[in-house]
């Protein structure tokens, strides 16, 4: 874990013996699982240490940044939507182990991985749904209840606005780490910052030599409630996402927006 321990060292996070040892048995229950359920195709272990690992944890930028050390971050109320394997959210949980994690998985397998590996890993305070956002979103219990919400390689920036914003309470933040050219997706989604109660902050760019291919965060304040009406139905704000037109209608200059 090496290369781990030094990035998490150069984000401010320098790693425990107990944390490194976590992070080792997360790696093998990963590599174990993916033999049968369909988890990650980054298999190699030192890739696994930097695409998933050392990635998500650069999700803790912004908090660094806020509350200057690790140690003085408090237990804030985190959810990752669509965290498949655990990412961002298990990481920041090992890193940070005093956030309260609900990590929120549409498919079963992964989610019975999830539980399986917060077991594994002996990890308190972190809640394991599965589940799709459109559904949680307009629950009571989740709803406008976030101070965090994480979600990395979900879908399209309008998409995952209209999924993890509705999570948040008003001065909550989300962090989305992304690749590509995100100056223009950004524009793209104004409109549905504007309509789902968003503003975005100047792109945080990743400078870590060992993620250095054009990685940043997107980092989304909320600042007043989501309307009811949103998140709408499942599938909708992949297919249909906020402010940007159908292809049918603006073929030539619509952006191609659907969720990988
Ligand atoms: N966040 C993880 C990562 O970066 O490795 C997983 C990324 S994977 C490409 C996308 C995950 O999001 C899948 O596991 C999928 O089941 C989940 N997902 C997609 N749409 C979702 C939704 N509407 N609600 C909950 N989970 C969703």
């Amino acid at each position: 874990m090496e290369l781990l321990a030094a990035g998490a060292a150069a984000l401010g996070l320098p790693l425990t013996e107990t944390q490194r040892a976590r992070f080792e048995r997360y790696r093998a229950a990963l590599l174990a699982w993916n033999a049968r359920v369909n988890l990650t195709a980054i298999v190699e272990p030192e890739a696994v240490e930097r695409l998933h690992f050392l990635d998500s944890l650069t999700c803790t930028l912004p908090l660094l940044a806020r509350w200057g050390t690790a140690a003085a971050i408090p237990s804030l109320r985190v959810i990752d939507v669509g965290s498949g394997a655990g990412f961002p959210g298990l990481p920041l949980k090992i890193a940070l182990p005093q956030l309260r994690l609900t990590l929120l998985e549409a498919t079963g397998k992964k989610a019975a991985f999830l539980t399986h590996v917060v077991a594994e890993l002996g990890l308190t305070d972190v809640a394991v749904v599965a589940e799709r956002a459109e559904v949680i979103g307009h629950h009571p219990a989740h709803r406008e209840a976030y101070d965090v919400a994480l979600a990395r390689a979900v879908a399209a920036l309008p998409a995952l606005l209209e999924l993890t914003l509705p999570f948040l309470r008003v001065g909550g933040v989300l962090i989305a780490p992304r690749k590509g050219e995100l100056a223009a997706e950004l524009a793209a989604a104004a409109p549905a910052l504007a309509a789902l109660g968003g503003a975005a902050r100047p792109l945080v760019p990743i400078t870590l030599p060992a993620l250095a291919d054009g990685r940043a965060l997107v980092v989304v304040d909320k600042v007043a409630p989501t309307p009811a009406a949103y998140p709408r139905r499942p599938g909708v704000p992949a297919k249909r996402p906020l402010g940007v037109r159908s292809l049918g209608s603006a073929a030539s200059t619509s952006p191609q927006l659907d969720a990988g």
